[in-house]
């Protein structure tokens, strides 16, 4: 049996099946994380903060081997320019965030 297209060992944009697989679990993970008002002690007796180092790694290894694989130098160049763009711009928010103003407030009922 061959792997299907989209799969590791594919010829079609191989790794992205594993990128969406692992991308679903680190949501998963950011969803106990959120239900448990940000406690690393699941209700399923799992430790948060530890398959969220677990998950973030396994997204990063899918990305990492997709970037590797289907994309060309240029392109993975370009990827870690925006990268570092990015990661000022969301450092600069958190350093200096704008605060919410009251037509953000959503009334309950
Ligand atoms: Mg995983």
């Amino acid at each position: 049996m061959s792997s299907g297209d989209f799969s590791i060992g594919s010829k079609v944009w191989p790794g992205v099946s594993k990128v969406i697989e692992e991308m679903g679990e680190l949501q998963q993970v950011f969803g106990k994380l959120i239900g448990a008002a940000g406690g690393i002690n699941h209700w399923d007796g799992s430790n948060l903060r530890e398959k969220l180092i677990e998950e973030i790694a396994d997204l990063q290894a899918a990305l990492d081997f997709f970037k590797s694989v289907c994309l060309t130098f240029k392109e993975n160049a370009r990827i870690e320019d925006r990268v570092r763009k990015k990661s000022d711009l969301f450092r600069q928010w958190h350093r200096d965030p704008v605060p919410l103003t009251d037509e953000h407030d959503v009334e309950v009922k």
